[in-house]
C-alpha cells in the first residue's frame, strides 16, 4: 500500500450510515404508528411490485460478530407462536394491501431461516402463497447457514420453489473461525454446495467478512482461494461493523485482536484483486458477480436500486417485510417492527400488526436518497437527467453537497465536472464518504449523530 493511500484511509476512516436506507434507521420515529402503517398499504400504487420478506431470528448458537436480530436457542417449541404471528401479520397486511399486485421478488432472512425444520419451511412458504401472489418468474431466496443443515432442509427449499440461496461463509481460517465462534470446514461448505448443486439452485450466493478478529492479509487470501475454486454466482463482502455500544455480545470479540486499517485495506485489496482475477465484477459498496449476472446488467443499465437487503435489481417495488425487527418500505415510508420477540408476537395476536416505528420521506428525503442510490449504484451521477428527473436545477439544489465533495475530489476520489460527477476507482473504497455529502440529517445533528460502524 503507498503512504498516500493509508492517509487517505485514515484521513476518511470515520463513522458513517451504509445507506441500505436514507434516512437511516436511527431517524424512524415512533410518532408513526400502526395507523401510518395502514395508511401507507393501502395507498394505491398500481405500478409498483411486492416484494416480500421474513424474519427467522432463531440461531443455534451465537456467533460473535453477528450485527442481526437473533435469538439463540435450542429450544424448537419456539418457533410454533412465531410461526402463528408470522401468519397473522401476513394475514392482517394481506386485507390491506391491493390483492391484484404480485410480488417479483421474496427472501428469508435472520437469524437463520433453516433453523426451521422441513415441516415448518413447507408450512410458512404456503402461508406466503396463501396471502400473496408470487409471480412464475419471482426471486426465491434464502440466506442458509451451512452449520446443521441437511440435504433435507434444501430439498424442502427447492420443492417449494426457492431458487437462489445465499451461504453463510464468513472466513475458512480456523483461527478466525474460532475467535468468532463459528466453526465450519471446509468439507462441510462443499457438501453443501454439492447438495445446492444437484438440487437445481439457479443462484448462489456466498457471504463473507472483512476486519474479523485474527485475519491476516495473508490467511484471507487462502480464503478467497478457496472461494473462487467453488465458484458462486455472487459474494457479498460485508466489512465488520465492530458496535459494541449497539450489540453487547460484540464485547465477546478481543478487540487486540481485531485488524488494524492498514490490514483492513490489505485485506480490502486483496478481495478486490482476487475476485477481479477470478472474473468477479465488483458492483458498488460489497457485492460482486459474474459479468452476465443481472446485478452487472443493472448497473450498465443505471436501474440498480440499494436497500435493506443490498444492490436489487427491484427498484420500483414495495417490500412487505414479516416478521421481529423486520423493516418494509414503500415509495415514501419505512416502518419497523417491534424488536423485541416477546412483544412482537403479543402485538401481532392484538391487531395483527407490531409497528415499533417508521418515518414518512419528504420530497427532500426522497430526492437526497435518490442521489446517494445513484451514486452507489451507478458510480456516477448526471445533473441533467437527475435534474429532469426531479424537476430541479441540480446544481443549486445540491449546493451544499458539491462543496463538501471538493475535498474528496481533491484527494482523487471523485470527479467533479460541469455536468456530473464520478466516483473514480481510488474512491469506490470511500463511497459511504460520498453518500455523506448528500446527507442533511448528517449536517445538522452533527452535534449528536447516532454512532455508526466505521467507513473504512
Ligand atoms: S448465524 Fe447469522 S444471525 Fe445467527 S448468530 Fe450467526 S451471524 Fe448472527
Amino acid at each position: 500500500m503507498t503512504s498516500t493511500t493509508l492517509e487517505l484511509l485514515q484521513k476518511y476512516s470515520v463513522p458513517g450510515p451504509r445507506y441500505t436506507s436514507y434516512p437511516t434507521a436511527p431517524y424512524f420515529h415512533t410518532g408513526f404508528g400502526e395507523a401510518d402503517w395502514a395508511e401507507a398499504l393501502t395507498a394505491p400504487a398500481p405500478d409498483r411490485g411486492l416484494s416480500l420478506y421474513a424474519h427467522i431470528p432463531f440461531c443455534d448458537s451465537l456467533c460473535y460478530y453477528c450485527g442481526c436480530n437473533m435469538v439463540a436457542t435450542r429450544d424448537y417449541s419456539k418457533t410454533q407462536p412465531y410461526l402463528v404471528a408470522l401468519e397473522h401479520e401476513m394475514a392482517r397486511t394481506a386485507q390491506l394491501v391491493d390483492s391484484n399486485r404480485v410480488a417479483h421478488q421474496l427472501h428469508w432472512g435472520g437469524g437463520t431461516p433453516t433453523y426451521l425444520n422441513p415441516d415448518d419451511i413447507r408450512r410458512l412458504m404456503a402461508m406466503m402463497r396463501k396471502y400473496f401472489t408470487l409471480a412464475p418468474d419471482a426471486e426465491i431466496s434464502c440466506e442458509v447457514d451451512p452449520r446443521e443443515l441437511t440435504f433435507e432442509h434444501l430439498a424442502a427449499l427447492r420443492e417449494v420453489g426457492f431458487n437462489r440461496l445465499s451461504f453463510g461463509v464468513q472466513d475458512m481460517d480456523p483461527n478466525v473461525q474460532q475467535a468468532v465462534n463459528r466453526i465450519q470446514s471446509e468439507f462441510l461448505i462443499r457438501q453443501v454446495l454439492d447438495w445446492s448443486r444437484e438440487l437445481g439452485f439457479s443462484s448462489i450466493n456466498l457471504d463473507l467478512i472483512v476486519g474479523l478478529p485474527k485475519q491476516t492479509v495473508d490467511s484471507f487470501r487462502r480464503t478467497l482461494e478457496r472461494v473462487s475454486m467453488w465458484a458462486p454466482d455472487r459474494l457479498a463482502v460485508f466489512s465488520y461493523a465492530h458496535v459494541p455500544w449497539l450489540k453487547k455480545h460484540q464485547n465477546l470479540i478481543n478487540e487486540a485482536e481485531l485488524p488494524d486499517s492498514a490490514t483492513r485495506f490489505g485485506l480490502q485489496q486483496a478481495v478486490n484483486e482476487m475476485l477481479g482475477a477470478a472474473g468477479y465484477v465488483n458492483i458498488g459498496l460489497d457485492h460482486f458477480a459474474r459479468p452476465e449476472d443481472e446485478l452487472v446488467c443493472a448497473q450498465q443499465n443505471k436501474t440498480l436500486w440499494r436497500n435493506f437487503q443490498g444492490y436489487t435489481t427491484h427498484k420500483d417495488s414495495d417490500i412487505l417485510a414479516f416478521g421481529v425487527s423486520s423493516i418494509s418500505q414503500t415509495a415514501d415510508v419505512y416502518m419497523q417492527n417491534d424488536k423485541n420477540l416477546k412483544r412482537y408476537q403479543d402485538r401481532v395476536a392484538e391487531t395483527g400488526l407490531a409497528v415499533e416505528r417508521g418515518y414518512k420521506l419528504t420530497r427532500d428525503d426522497q430526492i437526497r436518497r435518490d442521489a446517494i442510490t445513484r451514486v452507489m449504484c451507478d458510480l456516477e451521477l448526471d445533473y441533467t437527467a437527475f435534474g429532469r428527473e426531479w424537476n430541479i436545477a441540480f446544481t443549486d439544489y445540491f449546493a451544499d453537497a458539491l462543496a463538501d465533495l471538493r475535498p474528496l475530489a481533491d484527494d482523487g476520489l471523485v470527479n467533479i465536472a460541469p455536468d456530473r460527477i464520478s466516483v473514480t476507482p481510488a474512491g469506490r473504497l470511500f463511497l459511504r464518504n460520498i453518500g455523506m455529502c448528500f446527507d442533511r440529517y448528517l449536517k445538522e445533528a452533527a452535534c449528536e449523530q447516532p454512532r455508526y460502524s466505521r467507513t473504512a
